[in-house]
């Protein structure tokens, strides 16, 4: 076999296997079968003139004709064509590829677009917001058209923003756009039917390859029911704290009267029960010889409820001062006044053999003389219900809370019915007969009147036979001005 036969015979099997790659294209692509069909029959031809051009050749002999480097140049294009036409199937897959995904997110971003419940545009950056591009939101939106608003044909956007807004909005966008930061803007609109909405806008400005700003962006919702909405909640909590307001100072009125109605009761009261007191005496003094025992026993009994009444009296005085006095709060040292209290109990520690401990106390917002009066009566309390078997064991704690203190006044004694403990912060209410301890049920009441007055809580734990905590809060900050002064006492 000759040279040129050899070369003939290789081409024609290149382009035959041009021919059948090209055919595969046809079967898979049937969007493009006319375009490969024709790929196909030229190299069909092409494959004909080659197997004439080795017909001729064969019969002929060499040299007659057909030129070696002529075919040789054939063979390679034959080459090119084959590797051409198998590298052209890939690009497709990928161009139809790119082609469907394109659709989809067309689809998808259309069907987005239509649902969206606000408007996505995009615009001029100039004073009248030129808009390119909105969505259909835009008729629910503004009442207008796409096309109405598109190339500002009916109204530019900027028109629609109410004129009280408009300067505002757009020197917003302006400052974003040099701060190359996005833009979040509420506002409110008219529609092309008059009605005026609350609009919320976020965009951004697109900028070319310089960096120059070549459209803004973005997307703007109807808020008009979140802001009527909020509007109201406004409204309805103005009222009700004007109305909470309006309580607490009509509260406040009558508690103040109250406590000034038992003051001044108590206090005149005072006088004619030191007389009571002191007639009593006299009387006792001059019939001394002349009483038989039971008048005796009368005449001190009479002299004793005095006594009780005027200690209530007394009581009953600080109650009252406790709610109504004027309170200054000031930074105070909490082991300090509770040194204090422990000073001012030492008659009663020392006759009951009280241990009393102290964890490290913070320094508080409060009023002091307060304060030493809350410590004290806990702490009295503490050692006069003691337990008959042993003496009284005390501690006082703190703990620090988020935005409050915790102290507690711990102690070993008779324990408090749990059934019993809300009552025991109400005024006269006690728990024990005046001759097992002595009192008057007021402490109590006084100590929470105090803690309230700081702003703070106070509760206690108790297990009977054991042992009683009364736990008080302090809130760490200080109350607000107008009530650090408040000076309504006597
Ligand atoms: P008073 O001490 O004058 O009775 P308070 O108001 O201080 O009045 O206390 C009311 C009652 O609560 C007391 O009578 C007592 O029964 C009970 N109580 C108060 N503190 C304690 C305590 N630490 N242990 C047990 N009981 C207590």
């Amino acid at each position: 076999m000759d040279a040129v036969t050899l070369v003939l015979l290789l081409s024609i099997l290149l382009q035959l296997a041009a021919v059948g790659i090209a055919l595969r294209q046809v079967l898979e692509w049937p969007k493009l079968r006319w375009a490969w069909g024709m790929v196909t029959a030229a190299f069909a031809l092409m494959t004909l003139g080659r197997i004439l051009i080795l017909g001729s050749h064969l019969e002929q002999g060499p040299g007659a004709g057909v030129v070696l480097e002529v075919e040789i140049i054939g063979l390679f294009i034959s080459l090119f064509l084959v590797v051409g036409v198998a590298q052209l199937g890939p690009v497709f897959t990928q161009i139809t590829r790119s082609e469907a995904q394109l659709q989809e997110s067309q689809r998808a971003m259309s069907a987005l677009m239509k649902n969206l419940p606000g408007m996505a545009y995009r615009c001029l950056n100039d004073p009248h917001w030129t808009m390119e591009f909105v969505s259909e939101g835009c008729v629910a939106l503004t009442g207008y058209r796409p096309e109405e608003l598109i190339g500002n044909r009916v109204i530019s956007y900027a028109e629609l923003i109410v004129p009280e807004h408009r300067q505002q909005v757009l020197e917003n966008v302006q400052r974003a756009i040099a701060a190359d930061e996005p833009f979040q803007l509420v506002y409110r609109i008219r529609t092309a039917q008059g009605e005026e909405k609350w609009v919320w806008e976020k965009g951004s400005a697109v900028r070319d390859a310089q960096g120059k700003v070549i459209a803004l962006e973005g997307f703007i919702a109807d808020i008009t029911e979140r802001c009527q909405a909020e509007e109201l909640l406004r409204k309805t909590q103005d009222e009700l704290e004007k109305l909470v307001a309006q309580r607490t100072a009509e509260l406040d009125r009558t508690n103040r009267d109250l406590m000034q109605f038992v003051y001044t009761v108590s206090h005149d009261l005072q006088e004619p029960l030191r007389m009571m007191s002191t007639y009593l005496q006299t009387l006792r003094g001059s019939l001394k010889d002349r009483l038989q025992p039971t008048e005796r026993s009368l005449l001190d009994l009479s002299a004793e409820a005095c006594q009780r009444l005027q200690r209530m009296i007394q009581d009953l005085l600080a109650y009252s001062r406790a709610g109504t006095r004027g309170i200054y709060f000031e930074p105070v040292d909490a082991n300090q006044v509770v040194q204090e209290a422990i000073q001012n109990l030492q008659a009663a520690i020392d006759q009951t053999g009280a241990q009393i401990t102290l964890d490290p106390l913070p320094e508080v917002t409060a009023d002091a003389t307060l304060l030493l009066e809350l410590f004290q009566n806990l702490l009295s309390n503490a050692i006069k219900f003691h337990a008959k078997d042993r003496s009284p064991k005390v501690r006082i704690f703190c703990q620090q809370q988020d935005d409050e203190w915790l102290f507690g006044v711990q102690d070993n004694g008779i324990g408090i019915d749990p059934d019993a403990i809300e009552r025991i912060f109400l005024i006269f209410e006690r728990l024990h007969p005046e001759e097992e301890y002595p009192g008057t049920g007021i402490g109590l009441a006084i100590c929470k009147r105090i803690v309230e007055r700081h702003g703070g809580r106070i509760w206690c734990q108790s297990k009977p036979g054991e042992g009683s905590t009364f736990y008080f809060t302090l809130p760490k900050r200080m109350p607000d001005t107008a009530r650090q002064r408040e000076n309504v006492g006597f």
